[in-house]
């Protein structure tokens, strides 16, 4: 077993303050936060990093993110929301186990996850763009065999029961997604 203070938080080892949980995630109140009610939703299972999460868990863990981000504007009166991971120990990641952060953000908060943009030589950017290219032909999205995760909140939905679709479809389902969020921000 790895020690994983994260894994002792999902076995209630660890105290914390749950602000959502169903079969497969929990959302807790940071307990070092950036700011007033930043969210860490973590899978309750031990993956290490974003890319060892299996495919239907990360469609399901960022749908959740994204409620989660809507509770906090709806219940704290934020102007805005980051939500990112630190993937890798160079990117900031502390523990041995992926999770997602939701930062409530205010005007003149204090909080800084900003960056000084960098002049990069054009020759560099294009070598780098057809090397990304080349490797992202690769990439394909495997239908995977286990069970779509299952959501005990009723409020809750997941876009698919697990059914496939022409890929045709996935434009006008990303367009109605959208609409769906907009009639729900603040
Ligand atoms: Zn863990």
């Amino acid at each position: 077993m790895v020690d994983c203070n994260i894994c002792k938080i999902v076995d209630n080892e660890v105290e914390s303050k749950k602000v959502y949980e169903d079969d497969s995630l929990l959302a807790i109140l940071h307990p070092k936060p950036a700011a007033l009610g930043h969210i860490v939703l973590m899978p309750k299972e031990h993956f290490p990093i974003f890319e060892n999460i299996p495919n239907e868990l990360v469609i399901h863990m960022f749908n959740i993110a994204s409620k989660l981000s809507a509770s906090i504007f709806a219940s704290m009166g934020v102007q805005g929301t980051n939500i990112f991971m630190q993937n890798g120990v160079p990117a900031g990641q502390t523990v041995p186990h992926a999770v997602v952060h939701i930062i409530p953000r205010a005007e003149n908060d204090g909080v800084s996850l900003e960056w000084d943009p960098k002049t990069l030589d054009l020759e560099e950017m294009s070598t780098i763009e057809l090397k990304l290219k080349e490797e992202t032909k690769g990439i394909t999205i495997k239908e995977e065999a286990e069970q779509p995760v299952m959501v005990t909140k009723k409020e809750i939905q997941l876009p698919s029961e697990g059914e496939t679709k022409p890929e045709g479809d996935i434009k006008k389902d990303d367009e109605n997604y959208l609409l769906k969020q907009l009639e729900r921000m603040p």
